[in-house]
C-alpha cells in the first residue's frame, strides 16, 4: 500500500481539503480519507487519470465526477504510475524540457523558425510590398540612390551622345518588335570601377560606357540591358532592399539597438549597386533576357558571348555587380536550356 498526502478539490468546498490517498495493490484503487481518518472517497480505474507530469507543477488526478487531487510532486511516490501512459503533447512537453536531446530539438525548432523567417517570410513579404510600391515612391528612391552614387563612383558619360541615342533606339526597336516590355529609361554614365550595369527601383538601367566598350557587339550589350530590365520587371532591386531592411529593423528589434537602423538608410545604395543580387534573381533577369533575345530576334547568343567575354577577362573572381553567385557556366547552360 502506498500512500501520500494531497489536496482534494471536489467542488463543493471553497479551496481545497488536506487528505490522504492510498493505493491498493492489486487493482489500483485510491482511497481518499481525511485527515482524522474519515474515509471519503474510493475510486479505480478507469474512473480516475493521472494528468502527465509537466515541469516542477504539483501532480493532478482527475476523478470521473469532476473532482480532482492534487499532490505536490515531492509527495508524489516514485514508484506510483505517472501518467505516462496517457501520452499526448503535455508529456512529451515535459520530457522535452527535462532532456538534452529536447534542448536540441527546441533549439533547432527555433533555427528552423529564423530560417523560414529569413528564406520564406521575408522575402514573400518583400515582394508583396514591392508590388505595393507607388510609383512616385520608386522614382523618388531610384533619384536619391542615383544622386549618391553620382557624387560617389560615377561621372557622366564621356560616349556621345549620338552614340548613346543609338544605343537607346535599337534597343527599343528590339522591344518594339515584340511583346509590351517593362518600360525603363536607358542611362550612361562612366565608372571608376569599370564595367558595370545595374538596374533602379523607379525603372532607369545604368550602364557604364566601360560596358559598352568590353561588350563585343551592340546586340550584347542590349541583352545586358534587357537583362537589368529583367530585374526591373521583377522589382529585385526594391526586393532585396526590403528583405535587407527587413532583417536589420528584425535584427535591431531582437537586439535592442535601433540606431543601426537609421544607418540603415544610408547603407541601402550600396546593397543596390555592389551586393549582387542572389542566385535566384539573377536567373530570373537572365530568363527575362533570353525571352527578349529570342522575341526581337537576336538570339541568346550574345549574352553567352559577353558571360564568357566576363569569365575570360576577370576569371572565376568577376566583377563584383556580377559576383555571379551562379556560377558563369551554369548560366549560359541555363540559357541554352531555354532555347532548346
Ligand atoms: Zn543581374
Amino acid at each position: 500500500v502506498r500512500e501520500f498526502r494531497a489536496v482534494l478539490y471536489d467542488g463543493r468546498q471553497a479551496g481545497g481539503r488536506a487528505v490522504v490517498v492510498s493505493m491498493t495493490g492489486e487493482d489500483d484503487a485510491l482511497r481518499v480519507v481525511s485527515e482524522a481518518g474519515e474515509s471519503l472517497l474510493e475510486v479505480s480505474p478507469p474512473d480516475y487519470a493521472i494528468e502527465p507530469q509537466l515541469g516542477s507543477l504539483p501532480r493532478r488526478i482527475r476523478l470521473a465526477d469532476g473532482a480532482m487531487l492534487e499532490v505536490a510532486s515531492s509527495d508524489w511516490p516514485p514508484d506510483f504510475p505517472d501518467g505516462s501512459a496517457a501520452g499526448g503533447l503535455m508529456h512529451r512537453l515535459h520530457r522535452a524540457e527535462s532532456s538534452t536531446w529536447g534542448w536540441a530539438v527546441a533549439v533547432a525548432g527555433v533555427i528552423a523558425c529564423f530560417c523560414f523567417l529569413y528564406f520564406f517570410a521575408l522575402p514573400w513579404a518583400a515582394r508583396a510590398v514591392a508590388e505595393k510600391l507607388p510609383e512616385v515612391l520608386t522614382t523618388k528612391i531610384s533619384q536619391e540612390i542615383l544622386d549618391l552614387l553620382d557624387g560617389k563612383m560615377f561621372d557622366p558619360s564621356q560616349m556621345a551622345e549620338a552614340r548613346q541615342e543609338a544605343l537607346r533606339e535599337g534597343f527599343s526597336l528590339l522591344a518594339g518588335r515584340a511583346e509590351d516590355w517593362t518600360s525603363h529609361e536607358i542611362i550612361f554614365r562612366s565608372s571608376r570601377l569599370g564595367p558595370n550595369a545595374f538596374a533602379l527601383p523607379g525603372g532607369q538601367i545604368l550602364m557604364t560606357d566601360e560596358l559598352v566598350e568590353l561588350a563585343g557587339s551592340d546586340e550584347e550589350v542590349y541583352l545586358v540591358m534587357a537583362h537589368e530590365l529583367g530585374h526591373i520587371h521583377h522589382r529585385h532591386g526594391m526586393r532585396m532592399v526590403l528583405q535587407s531592411a527587413g532583417l536589420v529593423v528584425a535584427a535591431a528589434f531582437f537586439l535592442g539597438d535601433m540606431s543601426s537602423v537609421a544607418q540603415l538608410a544610408g547603407a541601402l545604395p550600396v546593397i543596390l549597386v555592389e551586393s549582387g543580387y542572389s542566385r535566384q534573381f539573377e536567373h530570373e533577369a537572365d530568363e527575362y533576357a533570353a525571352r527578349f533575345g529570342l522575341a526581337s530576334g537576336i538570339g541568346v547568343q550574345p549574352l553567352v558571348d559577353f558571360f564568357q567575354r566576363i569569365e575570360r577577362l576577370y576569371g572565376e573572381e568577376p566583377l563584383p555587380w556580377m559576383s555571379t553567385h551562379p556560377a558563369t557556366k551554369d548560366r549560359i547552360e541555363r540559357i541554352q536550356r531555354l532555347v532548346d
